[in-house]
């Protein structure tokens, strides 16, 4: 009833234009109480109120394998087959407001990718989809955020998702970022498709592709669980520059640590072609 009551002084006209992207036809929804609500990250609509927002936003609040959490730094590294395969990708970048679909999405700019690059692991191989960007990490490591995080989500074919999360720390420019930023859409709900302009997605990756992996969830509503998670030990380097148009585009754009509830964190070694 809480619940229910909550949602009412959200006009629907306001729930519809604010959390469907430009795109996507408007579905009528099954029913009032299970409709995706606006959510965000601060005051009435940030993390502490995402499972009152919505029904379908349960798992934000009783969800015991949440994201993001806090990593013990570790070196005992495990061995593994896993593999990244990333291959070059032509430019659309779209800023959303609010999306409810499937995978991880929110307030970022989000980059969709062309087939053909992929994850490997010892039971499955995901595809990746798209990557996008949160301010500062949502990880943090030891206790420690660094300003940005890119999260690369990935799809099995039966419809797993595995995301690979890497942290950028302050240091040299990195030139897929220049690209990206020199690209950002104007406005949000806006998608720019760039021609003739390829990023070379292993320049987003540290040459040693270590990993935490641990089973988790989506960082945005619905909150999903059931991804598996691989935060890459070693940060990448973009400029003060760029962290701060990072910053000044995305805001603050990152969902708290959750509590481990037990779960474990392996360190896995993972190869990359940008180690081969
Ligand atoms: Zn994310």
């Amino acid at each position: 009833m809480l619940k229910n009551k909550l949602l009412l002084p959200l006009p629907a006209f306001w729930i519809l234009a604010s959390c469907k992207p430009a795109e996507t036809p408007n579905a009528a929804p099954t029913s009032e109480s299970a409709r995706p609500a606006h959510w965000g990250y601060e005051g009435k609509d940030g993390p502490p109120y995402w499972p009152t927002l919505s029904p379908v936003y349960a798992a934000c609040g009783e969800g015991k394998s949440q994201s993001p959490i806090d990593i013990a730094k570790s070196e005992a590294d495990e061995a593994s087959a896993w593999k990244l395969n990333y291959n070059k990708t032509s430019l659309k970048i779209a800023h959303h407001a609010h999306v409810d679909d499937i995978i991880d999405n929110g307030h970022t700019i989000q980059v969709t990718v062309d087939a053909g690059s992929t994850l490997t692991t010892d039971k499955d191989t995901y595809e990746l989809k798209q990557f996008h960007f949160h301010t500062p990490s949502e990880h943090t490591v030891d206790g420690t955020h660094m300003p940005l995080e890119i999260h690369f989500v990935h799809q099995s074919a039966d419809g797993k998702l595995a995301v690979v999360g890497v942290l950028v720390r302050e240091g040299p420019e990195n030139p897929n970022l220049a690209k990206l930023i020199a690209h950002f859409p104007k406005a949000k709900g806006e998608t720019n498709h760039v021609v003739d302009m390829e990023l070379d997605l292993k320049l987003h990756l540290p040459d040693n592709t270590a990993a935490y992996n641990y089973s988790g969830s989506l960082t945005t509503p619905p909150c999903t669980e059931n991804v598996d998670w691989m935060v890459l030990r070693d940060p990448i380097t973009a400029s003060p520059e760029q962290l701060a148009a990072f910053e000044a585009k995305l805001g603050k754009s990152n969902r708290p640590v959750q509590s481990l509830h037990g779960r474990s964190i392996r360190s896995r070694l993972m190869q990359s072609k940008a180690t081969e």
